[in-house]
């Protein structure tokens, strides 16, 4: 419990809330063809623990294991879960600085887009090491 502290963060309108608990908070990023169609870009995640989404949220269920959660009113991302276990992980830029996390992983580092890339010394990981780490015995998931 050292060093745990509650973050708070909100959609673009406002009517959506979202409060969670963190202690050392991290950013993962992921380029894959999902969530660069539903963020325009890249997922930026935010893991966090006890995480309570309050307002008009709605979800839309991307494919067999994951659905994605966004504002009812304004549209802003909100999470990515997946389906099986439910387990949530809330987009980072909900909350102000991205709660002072630094990013430390990229997924489908080789799906990105080729005229940009994210600096720094963090770990990136190829469609193929991301589907061996989420998708072990279906190497073609998407
Ligand atoms: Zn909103």
């Amino acid at each position: 419990m050292s060093g745990q502290r509650e973050i708070s963060g909100q959609c673009l309108c406002g009517e959506v809330t979202v409060t969670a608990t963190v202690t050392d908070p991290v950013v993962r990023a992921c380029h894959c063809d999902m969530c660069r169609r539903h963020t325009s870009s890249m997922f930026m995640s935010l893991p966090a623990d006890n995480i309570v989404f309050s307002g008009p949220t709605k979800t839309f269920q991307s494919s067999t294991w994951a659905e994605r959660g966004f504002c009812g009113t304004c549209g802003s991302t909100l999470w990515y879960a997946s389906a099986g276990d439910g387990h949530i992980n809330p987009s980072a830029g909900l909350f102000d600085n991205a709660a002072g996390a630094a990013l430390t992983l990229e997924f489908f580092t080789d799906a990105a887009p080729q005229g940009y890339a994210l600096a720094g010394d963090h770990r990136k990981m190829s469609t193929q090491e991301t589907l061996a780490l989420f998708a072990p015995n279906d190497g073609d998931a998407k």
